[in-house]
């Protein structure tokens, strides 16, 4: 591990302030930069550590019913928030199906969306072609072990996937991320918050240099909405797929709209347009439901060895819609 210096910020601006200098990295939770530093992915010449700054640990309410999650608070302290279990329970599930119980104290949920690849070449304690670790190097996994990786938007460049849980539930929720830079602030939709191979493997989101995360921002309640998280043990992994679903009822208890978001499937959490636009009107157990999926799933272009996913993939999507609307599986 390089050395470098240690700095502590207690205000937010201040934070801003040191975070423009090069070479800088904040630190929150610690729990993706540790490993960041030892393996090198990071190497940083100062980490300036923001988990003092006064202000980024609160939930607020919204004009409009919605929330405002600082960036520094802890997933469990969000998930434990009774607002949030109530009015977004997707989001809830996503945090608790999150990494363990001991992360999950210790991890932010600003710093949840930045984490990067899991792809194991990416994480690789040796050199290996990896165009996200070295530029230009090529990409050992397109003609490799490529059985956890893209459904969607990859390039021969890279065919990683973000592996964040809550960004999914976020995605179907039509958060936004709330950053603030010396120059001023922007709300970036969760949708447009990751980068895809094909705009660029030399970053994982728009957030610029010296920009931080101040919050999140949820609108309306989604009181029906659900998460499932389909991976090989039942705790304490990541997805091989999962999938986020937000569920509207009309008066007839028929669909008036639905958001659907897989995750572990692309470098950002992947929308199912498609199966939305088709999901109007139909009651929740009809099986034009699945239909509509498979349309949307028919737009992906799976990598080899990752084709068996599709499956999983709508099986998720499935489940997670059907529980958003109360009919369960
Ligand atoms: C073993 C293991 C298993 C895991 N399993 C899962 C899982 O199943 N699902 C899942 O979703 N996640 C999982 N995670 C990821 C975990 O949730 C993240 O590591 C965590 O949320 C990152 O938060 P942190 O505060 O520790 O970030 P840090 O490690 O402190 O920071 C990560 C990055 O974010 C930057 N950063 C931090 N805060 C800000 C800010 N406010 N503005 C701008 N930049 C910032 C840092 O500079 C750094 O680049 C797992 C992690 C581990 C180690
Ligand atoms: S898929 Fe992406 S992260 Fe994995 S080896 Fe290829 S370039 Fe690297």
């Amino acid at each position: 591990m390089r050395p470098f210096a240690y700095a502590r910020a207690t205000t937010f601006d201040d934070a801003l302030e040191a975070a423009r200098e090069p070479g800088t990295t904040v630190l929150a939770g610690g729990t993706e930069l540790l490993n960041w530093l030892r393996l090198g992915i990071a190497a940083p010449d100062r980490v300036l550590d923001i988990t003092h700054v006064a202000g980024l640990d609160r939930i607020e309410p919204l004009a409009g019913g919605g929330l405002r999650i600082g960036a520094l608070l802890r997933l469990n302290d969000v998930a434990a928030d009774e607002r949030v279990a109530r009015d977004w329970p997707v989001l809830r599930e996503a945090i608790h199906k999150s990494a363990s119980a001991q992360l999950r104290n210790l991890a932010t949920i600003g710093a949840n969306l930045l984490q990067k690849t899991r792809c194991a070449y990416f994480r690789s304690d040796e050199p290996v072609p990896c165009n996200r670790r070295t530029p230009g190097s090529g990409c050992a996994a397109r003609n490799g072990h490529d059985d956890r990786h893209a459904l969607f938007g990859w390039t021969d460049d890279c065919i990683a996937t973000q592996p964040s849980d809550p960004a999914v539930a976020l995605a179907a929720l039509d958060a936004r991320v709330v950053t603030r830079s010396a120059g001023g602030g922007r709300r970036i939709p969760v949708t447009d918050f990751h980068v895809l191979p094909a705009d660029g493997v030399d970053r994982d989101t728009v957030l610029e240099p010296g920009e931080l995360i101040e919050a999140i921002e949820l609108d309306r309640p989604a009181p029906g909405s659900a998460y499932v998280k389909v991976r090989e043990r039942e705790s304490y992994e990541f997805a091989l797929v999962s999938a986020a679903a937000t569920v509207e009822l009309g008066d007839a208890g028929r669909i008036e709209s639905a958001r659907i978001a897989l995750g572990s499937v692309a470098m950002r959490p992947w929308r199912l347009t498609k199966a939305e636009n088709l999901l109007a009107n139909l009651a929740p157990d009809d099986p034009a439901l699945t239909a509509a999926i498979d349309a949307a799933l028919a737009q992906a272009q799976p990598v080899p060895g990752s084709a068996y996913k599709l499956a999983i993939a709508r099986g998720a999507a499935r489940r997670a819609l059907m529980t958003a609307a109360g009919v369960g599986p």
